[in-house]
């Protein structure tokens, strides 16, 4: 009997339209956001408001570095609020020295600026780059095709992706676009105007695509010889996503001539606060002073609050060597992705990426995805959540797995022989 007919969670279900329906009235609808109510977490899982458990390898976009409800955060957040949360930028707090020490200490010479996002993150490049070429009247910045900034009106701009342009026209001017991976198309589209260029060190939203060494090397040596800044946007393959702080020295690892790689400008967000919302980005050593008193500024950057959360994150990851747990678990996930590659060729394509910033290419034309006009990838995330998995679709073929640094080894084993089951049925 109880199997035949089994008692409806009445209340749950009732929290999943209501909290709906609160979305449907009062929030405005620029998101298309999946059918999930979340409601707590804990390490790599989250659970819905239905109770279901889902094995989180999105992490809220490469945020959540940490899983959900680390205790180290949430003891540096009782902790700081008990002391000082804010104060503004009119004084000097010890968080923010120490975070900037911690970063500068990381990155290479130079100085960091704290703020709120990425798209904030990157708007302080534009501005550091705006400042560098004005007196000689240069201003043009050069981005990559499939790029993302951000959503500010300077980001969409920058991004390389019409869907993010259209509708919001006239464009904020000084941005053009590049192939990315591309030297010569680089050297090609300077104009004596062009003040820097700004790539991802991998590409994110535009589907887990790493920049070559040489693309890297070669940039750094045509930003020297025309004088012009080389940024890079790293709010999501940075903070050890990777392996390594940031994703040049990964990819520039053992490579000759990449030890002394720097670029002049660095962005980073996403896992800088592991949820608390910050951004912040680095100015290398000759430009650091650039922006001067009164040139930039914003009321929330870098509290105490941020700092000591973004302080103890690093502590962690240190301290559990989480860089080389994403490094050693990322390459047994790819090798894995491989694997259902050739296993499944007519389901996945191929595995991108490298350490926990990696993409599954779906295949062209999957027959059982035939019927719907929604994407492959929107599909297959749909699936999985169905699953218990939640992932990140890119573009239209390429789900992104951005796990929590700590993901366990048995947690990978658990997404892989989900992801696998979800292949399995589509083949
Ligand atoms: C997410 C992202 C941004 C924008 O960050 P927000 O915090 O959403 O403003 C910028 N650049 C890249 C590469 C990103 O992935």
């Amino acid at each position: 009997m109880k199997e035949i007919v089994p008692a409806p969670p009445a209340i749950v279900r009732n929290d999943y339209a209501s909290i709906r329906e609160l979305f449907a009235k009062n929030v405005v609808p620029s998101y298309g956001r999946f059918e999930l109510v979340l409601s707590h977490g804990a390490g790599s899982h989250v659970f819905d408001v239905t109770g279901k458990r889902y094995l989180d390898l999105g992490s809220g976009i490469a945020v959540c570095c940490l899983g959900h409800a680390h205790p180290a955060i949430t003891e540096a957040l009782v902790e700081q609020s008990q002391k000082l949360i804010h104060v503004s930028n009119l004084y000097f707090t010890e968080p923010q020295g120490r975070l900037a020490a911690e970063l500068v200490k990381r990155i290479g010479p130079g100085k960091v600026f704290f703020c709120n996002s990425g798209a904030e993150a990157n708007e302080g490049l534009y501005k550091l780059a705006r400042k560098f070429g004005h007196d000689e009247g240069r201003f043009e910045m050069l981005t990559a095709t499939n790029s993302f900034h951000g959503r500010t009106l300077a980001g969409i701009a920058a991004t390389g992706q019409d869907k993010v342009k259209k509708g919001f026209e006239p464009a904020v001017t000084g941005f053009r676009h590049i192939p990315f991976n591309d030297l010569e198309a680089a050297r090609d589209a300077l104009s004596p105007a062009t003040i820097a260029i700004l790539i991802e060190g991998v590409q994110g939203e535009g589907g887990v695509t790493p920049a070559t060494p040489e693309y890297l090397l070669g940039l750094r040596a045509l930003c020297d010889e025309r004088k012009l800044l080389l940024l890079m946007d790293g709010v999501q393959c940075g903070h050890y996503r990777t392996g390594k702080f940031q994703s040049f020295q990964k990819i520039l690892e053992g490579v000759p001539g990449g030890e002394t790689f720097l670029p002049d400008g660095l962005s980073m967000a996403k896992s800088l606060g592991g949820g608390f919302p910050m951004g912040a980005f680095w100015v290398r050593a000759p430009y650091q002073d650039l922006l001067s008193a009164g040139t930039h500024g914003t009321t929330y950057g870098g509290t105490p609050l941020a700092c000591a959360v973004a302080l103890r994150i690093l502590e962690v990851i240190e301290k559990e060597n989480l860089a080389e747990q994403a490094r050693k678990l990322g390459a047994w996930l790819k090798a894995e992705i491989e694997r259902l590659a050739r296993t499944y060729p007519t389901v996945v394509q191929s595995a991108r990426g490298m350490g926990f910033m990696l993409g599954i290419e779906l295949a062209e034309n999957i027959p059982a995805f035939a019927t719907s006009d929604k994407s492959a990838a929107l599909q297959f995330v749909n699936r999985l959540h169905a699953a218990g998995v939640l992932t990140v679709p890119a573009g239209t073929q390429i789900v992104r797995l951005l796990p929590p640094l700590n993901l366990k080894p048995q947690e990978a084993g658990e997404g892989i022989s989900k992801i696998e089951e979800v292949v399995k049925s589509l083949v």
